[in-house]
């Protein structure tokens, strides 16, 4: 089976049903694409893999890597390989960010390293994303820009290295900075690590040079479509009025 297969997920959140029957599968090594409207549930989806218990699950299993992981804690899925980016990096005035670094990665059978290396890794990965090391000693998140921010994100997917990526660019917009930090992170990632990405993205942009696999359409909490990647250019050029239009004609 598939590295994630979720089946037939119907999830809530007070009270109110967010996602209604989902399926959707992403194979090892593969590179998924997750598009649709503002207020699909994209982001709702991303939460639920990921074990956000804000999140309810009313019906359906999500599997990864074989297990059974919907019962289980977000700690134990990040530990099973699962990565999620974080939508709003949190900020923890007092804590430098490579002692935050350091903490992601202790007790991970595997990623443990020696102070050294670790400064080391550090310093070859952050150099990878055209990152200044002195940010390394800055106080997490305070202050830091949205590109900032993003290089942590990255810095951090590349140090855990999962099996899995979930990278939400959020609908509020990267900007070019940004946008280029996710991009180069996204393909050391590929080359480091061989793992499987699931991005979800209204800028398709950032997909121009990556070989993308699928691209799953999410409408009103239902995946409406998945395809090959000839869909994204037709996405940029219809939207996704045809597929919100089918979706209404069905409920
Ligand atoms: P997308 O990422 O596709 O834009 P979201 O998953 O963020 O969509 O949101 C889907 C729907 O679920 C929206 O109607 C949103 O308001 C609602 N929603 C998502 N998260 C929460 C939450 N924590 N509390 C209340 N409503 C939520
Ligand atoms: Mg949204
Ligand atoms: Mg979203």
């Amino acid at each position: 089976t598939a590295l994630l297969h979720v089946e037939n997920l119907t999830a809530s959140v007070e009270e109110k049903t967010i996602l209604h029957q989902v399926n959707l599968d992403v194979p090892a090594g593969e590179t998924h694409v997750l598009m649709g409207p503002n207020g699909a549930g994209k982001s709702t989806l991303g939460h639920l893999v990921m074990g956000d218990p804000v999140y309810t699950v009313n019906d359906g299993r999500i599997f990864f890597d074989g297990e059974d992981v919907t019962d289980l804690t977000t700690d134990k899925r990040s530990r099973a390989g699962l990565f999620l980016s974080f939508q709003a990096p949190v900020e923890i005035p007092g804590v430098p960010l490579s002692s935050f670094l350091r903490a992601s990665i202790a007790g991970r059978p595997g990623l443990e390293m020696k102070g050294k290396e670790f400064r080391r890794r550090v310093k070859e990965l952050a150099a990878e994303l055209d990152m200044d090391t002195a940010y390394l000693n800055r106080e997490l998140g305070v202050g830091f820009s949205g590109g900032e921010k993003k290089k942590v994100e990255m810095l951090q997917l590349l140090l855990l290295q999962p099996k899995l990526a979930i990278l939400d660019e959020t609908d509020s917009g990267l900007d070019v900075d940004a946008l280029s930090v996710v991009s180069r992170g996204m393909d050391a990632y590929r080359k480091s690590c061989n793992g499987s990405m699931l991005i979800i993205t209204h800028n398709t942009r950032i997909l121009e040079h990556l070989s993308v696999d699928r691209v799953h359409v999410m409408v009103k909490g239902h995946v409406v479509r998945t395809d090959d990647a000839s869909l994204i250019p037709w996405i940029d050029e219809n939207g996704f009025e045809s597929f919100e239009r089918e979706a209404a004609n069905a409920a």
